[in-house]
């Protein structure tokens, strides 16, 4: 029987890590062992004169219930971003190993790919089908990885960034399966707040090789706080832990989230869930209805991805008006694409009006050209 932290490289399976003063401490009142100042700097009432805790026990504690799973399968880190960076490093020999993308799709599989010099293997997104991942293609992709070359970590963006599909929970589990003993896949999950879809952190138990991230950047409103998470085998986890910095999580942020998961903050996250996907069924249906509209994409997520006839005009006249637009990285199939933040109603308003007030203007400008 293969185990799954057997995926990752082998000489950092048994490796304990740097040993803080932090980690060793057990008990006591009179704190001489980490050379912090004794004092709290002034005006400083959180205690930022001592090194915190590596892995918040209350936010651990809190993330783990917020996502239903237990405490040794979930790392805290600084966003997903961090977790990505930390899959890699872990996963991917350098030099030898690859990931697998889906592009278009969120950037910084890859460029943690290449800090570690580890191949990207792209399966494209099928732009014809609404950018729908080729199932089919990643699992041939997967099993067809040899030894040398071996794909250690499988991305699955749900909903995907930039386009706004989430994946099936059915095609996240045959991609696991197909995955069993050679990598690991991870599902990220930063706009699944903004879905349907279940989480699959429900695959967990049948797919000991399946990572979930997940985020508070996005709907609970902490982008700033840089607080994310890795979600999976417990074993793993420990890897992961072992290799990250000792003190990865500033106390001001983790007070922050503590602050934001409250019972309070979270009632109101989940009503400005509702309103976001208002505002963004609202959004959709106004854009479709703009002629120099070519598409919009259909999202589970708090953006939309729009063609358009001339996206740089768009853009410009956008600006020009002070809203800013997203052109997200240069890849296939997202050629005259502009990726919109779903904002406040005020905000989209906005943004509708300048985009009504362009479309007049080009009327203008056709009606004269024909005159
Ligand atoms: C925004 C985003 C993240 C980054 O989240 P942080 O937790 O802020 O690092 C991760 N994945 C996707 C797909 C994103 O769009």
């Amino acid at each position: 029987m293969s185990r799954v932290v057997d995926i990752l490289r082998e000489e950092l399976r048994e490796f304990a890590g740097y040993s803080s003063a932090r980690k060793e401490a057990s008990g006591g009142t009179v704190w001489l062992n980490a050379n912090e100042s004794p004092w709290s700097a002034a005006g400083d009432t959180q205690g930022l004169n001592r090194y915190p805790e590596p892995q918040p026990a209350a936010l651990v504690a809190r993330l783990s219930a917020l996502y239903g799973v237990n405490s040794a399968q979930l790392l805290v880190s600084r966003g997903s971003d961090e977790a990505i960076d930390l899959l890699t490093r872990a996963a991917c020999r350098a030099g030898r190993d690859s990931v697998l993308i889906s592009a278009p799709t969120f950037g910084m599989y890859s460029v943690c790919a290449k800090v570690q010099d580890a191949t990207v293997v792209n399966i494209p997104l099928l732009a014809e089908h609404g950018f729908a991942l080729d199932v089919d293609a990643v699992a041939a992709a997967i099993t067809a990885a040899d030894n040398d070359q071996r794909i250690k970590l499988v991305y699955i963006c749900s909903p995907n960034n930039p386009t706004g599909a989430a994946v099936a929970l059915a095609d996240t589990e045959r991609l696991a399966r197909a995955a069993h003993g050679r990598a690991l896949v991870v599902v990220d999950e930063a706009y699944a707040e903004f879905s349907d879809a279940a989480s699959a952190t429900s695959l967990l138990t049948t797919c000991p090789n399946l990572l979930v991230l997940r985020t508070l950047s996005k709907a609970y409103a902490m982008a700033g706080a840089r607080i994310g998470c890795v979600i999976g085998d417990p074993t793993v986890i420990a890897v992961l832990r072992s290799i990250m910095a000792p003190y990865p999580l500033p106390t001001p942020c983790v007070v922050a989230a503590l602050a934001a998961l409250s019972d309070s903050a979270t009632a109101l996250v989940r009503s400005r869930i509702a309103l976001q996907r208002c505002e963004r069924a609202r959004l959709v249906r106004a854009l479709s209805e703009l002629p120099q509209v070519l598409k919009v994409f259909a999202s589970d997520a708090n953006f939309v991805l729009v063609k358009w006839v001339d996206a740089a005009a768009t853009y410009q006249r956008a600006l020009a008006a002070g809203v800013v637009l997203r052109v997200p990285s240069p890849q296939p199939g997202l050629q005259n694409c502009l990726r919109i933040s779903i904002g406040t109603p005020e905000e989209n308003q906005r943004l509708l009006a300048v985009l009504a007030g362009q479309s007049r203007a080009d009327g203008q400008v056709n009606a004269e050209a024909h005159a």
